[in-house]
């Protein structure tokens, strides 16, 4: 990796340089290898593919069929993602807005 300040070269892992001390920051987020949960034929394993690679998840379908027709291994292989690959995570959604009124159950009964 290169600092883009000074253009020395720099420890792969580095958020600082260390020869001009800039930060070099931009750490992009790992790709994570998962099927989707929308988008999918069977289990979403092409679409995943398809995701991480950045290609069409019609040409990785097609081409794992070819490979299951005519290579034999790609239905286990398919069969291997299923199980391997984590589900995409659940998008993250807010809370239910919670009524003001106050909750049931609490009837004050003075005698
Ligand atoms: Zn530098």
């Amino acid at each position: 990796m290169f600092c883009n300040h000074c253009g020395k070269n720099i420890q792969e892992d580095a958020n600082v340089c260390a020869y001009c001390g800039s930060s070099v920051g931009y750490r992009a987020v790992p790709r994570r290898l998962t099927r989707p949960r929308d988008g999918r034929k069977i289990a979403g394993v092409c679409a995943g593919f398809a995701n991480y690679f950045n290609l069409d998840s019609t040409l990785v379908r097609l081409v794992w069929l070819v490979v299951v027709i005519f290579g034999g291994t790609g239905l286990l292989a398919y069969i291997i993602g299923w199980i391997v690959m984590p589900e995409e995570p659940l998008p993250l959604v807010a809370p239910a807005a919670r009524s003001s009124a106050p909750p049931t159950g609490y009837a004050v009964t003075n005698p």
